[in-house]
């Protein structure tokens, strides 16, 4: 494993040191970046995420530690050292674009390299590459206040690759951007990594934008809570047991990457509710689900919709089948609140072991809901199994591969069939769990 392209050794990021008005905003914060990662700072609003990005771009030095990039700690550079590492390590953007209005498109892009000291032939065939690249060079000689947004940001994402630098930082950047649009400049981002091989750092707080990355850095009150590696995706940082989390959600956010953590939950749920039900009636019951957990309608009033004819406006299905629907989707979200409490205890570094009561009931959850008995020296293997995989020290495939195995090689001897259906219940509350706590922190 090579070094770190960026590391922040324990910094503290203060304003107004020392006035009465002082204010930590990071605390402590021990990161370490590989090149050609794309990394995610999220978190809600006001939570430290640009700050540490700033300090990152050399503009805001930390109160306390340091911050190395490609090994060197940039707040001992001379100035002529920092202008240097700015324009040729480090490009940026912004959510609000920062473009220069009175200038075409075409300079925007190629103003960085005036300084670079280049002649215009080759400043300027350098900027109409990109703007070809991101689809905007027929509007090369337009001011860009005739732009969209969507296609300013992309004149910006040119700006920020023309010296080539290492690393791309962008604050927010489809943050006042329409859906449309914000897809348009996540899949350049995109392309910047995994094309270009630039490390790509962006701060969010919008979790539909989470499964671009290989890690996501979870901030709270200045503080790092986390690190989350996207399972989708080929690491480029060795996986540490305990950073992986991975279920049935990041699937589904994988392939809606734009919809909300909420749409992404109530996918999971409908998912599991349903066997058999037309495309119309799918669709039809994640409304009614989605408002059911959002408080918007009563369990009564879905169960009426549930059985009234489509013709008038419902699902069509028999009393029999939408009772048990109804059931199951209240007894999934009440268990699951086991796991995000769980996954609130790991992250206040609360110790857990197989023993522990949460993990207990999630057992038996699970035994329950298709009427299985176990040994006791079963039950000892199979608590173990999903401390693990609750914690996410395992994968769904682990856990499976623990449920099947003989109790002769600790694990829990339980036939395919069941073993299925019981890893599959677990990652429904897995699913429910995580998008209840950790995952869901968008304001
Ligand atoms: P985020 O990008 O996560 O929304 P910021 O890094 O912008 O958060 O801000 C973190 C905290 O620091 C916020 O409480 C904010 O009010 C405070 N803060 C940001 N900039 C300044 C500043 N220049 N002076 C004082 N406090 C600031
Ligand atoms: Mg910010």
């Amino acid at each position: 494993m090579s070094k770190p392209i960026i590391f922040t050794d324990k910094i503290d990021i203060t304003y107004n040191l020392g006035k009465q008005n002082e204010f930590k905003a990071n605390k402590g914060t021990t990161l370490e970046l590989f090149a050609e990662e794309y990394i995610i700072l999220f978190g809600p609003s006001g939570c430290g995420k640009s700050t540490l990005l700033y300090s990152m771009f050399g503009v805001l030095p930390p109160s306390a530690g340091k911050i190395y990039v490609k090994g060197q700690s940039i707040y001992d550079f001379t100035p002529a050292e920092m202008v240097n590492f700015q324009r040729k390590t480090m490009g940026i953007m912004y959510q609000s674009f920062n473009l220069i209005n009175s200038i075409t498109v075409l300079d925007n892009v190629s103003l960085p390299l005036i300084f670079a000291g280049m002649p215009s032939y080759v400043r300027e065939k350098r900027a109409m590459e990109l703007l070809k690249r991101f689809a905007i060079d027929h509007v090369a000689h337009k001011r860009p206040t005739l732009l969209s947004g969507g296609q300013q940001q992309r004149v910006s994402a040119a700006r920020s690759l023309v010296n080539d630098p290492e690393i791309l930082i962008a604050d927010e950047p489809v943050g006042n951007l329409d859906s449309i649009s914000a897809q348009q400049v996540m899949d350049t981002l995109e392309t910047i990594n995994s094309r270009d091989r630039k490390t790509v750092l962006l701060v969010t707080h919008d979790a539909k934008y989470l499964p671009y990355a290989h890690r996501v850095v979870h901030l709270k009150d200045g503080k790092l809570m986390g690190i989350t590696a996207n399972p989708e995706k080929k690491q480029i940082k060795k996986i540490v047991p305990g950073e992986t989390i991975i279920t049935e959600l990041e699937q589904i956010s994988r392939i809606y990457p734009y919809i909300s953590p909420g749409e992404v939950r109530v996918k999971s749920i409908v998912n599991y509710l349903t066997q058999g039900l037309s495309f119309d009636q799918l669709s039809h019951l994640e409304k009614i689900v989605e408002e059911v957990m959002e408080g918007k309608i009563s369990d009564q009033m879905m169960f009426d919709i549930m059985i009234a004819e489509q013709a008038e406006h419902g699902l069509g299905l028999t009393e029999n089948v939408a009772k048990d629907i109804a059931s199951k989707m209240r007894k999934i979200v009440f268990q699951s609140t086991d796991i995000a409490r769980l996954r609130a205890m790991k992250q206040r570094g609360t110790p857990i072991t197989s023993q522990d009561e949460h993990i207990k009931r999630i057992q038996r959850y699970i035994l329950n809901e298709y009427d299985l008995n176990v040994t006791e020296e079963q039950s000892m293997v199979l608590g173990e199994a999903i401390e693990q995989r609750v914690l996410g020290f395992i994968k769904k495939e682990d856990f499976k591969e623990v449920l099947s195995a003989p109790l002769s090689e600790k694990g829990v001897g339980l036939d395919t069939k069941t073993m299925h259906m019981t890893a599959r219940y677990l990652e429904k509350l897995l699913a429910q769990g995580v998008a209840a706590g950790s995952i869901k922190t968008g304001e």
